[in-house]
């Protein structure tokens, strides 16, 4: 692969894996999306079947609250990224451990203040 990039970004792994998630997330939102309306395989059904289907669809694929807060998250993380902060704890300024930014790369939170938040300490 070709590298347009003169700046190495020493997160480069992590800023890849944030972009993996997140088109997940907003790639089975659009493709539930464009299925809700769409019905290509279906065959031959009334209006009405199709609208009632069209609407539960919609329901059901409809980003849940979690995968919401997981989009702001990466979006936050990018920031970071760009600003400089990355992989440094936005509540006490700790430095976040390189095999936690495996397991979430879109944490804002060290382990310590990740507890913390998860007790609603923080
Ligand atoms: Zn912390």
């Amino acid at each position: 692969m070709a590298r347009t990039k003169t700046k190495a970004n020493p997160y480069q792994q992590h800023e890849d894996a944030l972009r993996q998630k997140q088109h997940q997330l907003l790639d089975s939102y659009e493709r539930d999306k464009a299925a809700g309306n769409a019905q290509p395989d279906d065959g031959i059904q009334d209006l009405a079947d199709k609208a009632a289907s069209a609407y539960s669809k919609e329901l059901n694929f409809s980003l849940s609250d979690a995968e919401r807060n997981l989009l702001m998250m990466i979006d936050e993380a990018f920031n970071r990224m760009k600003e400089g902060t990355y992989a440094i704890c936005t509540n006490c300024g700790a430095t976040i451990g390189e095999k936690r930014l495996q397991a979430v790369p879109w944490t804002p939170f060290c382990i310590d203040c990740q507890e913390l938040q998860e007790k609603g300490l923080l």
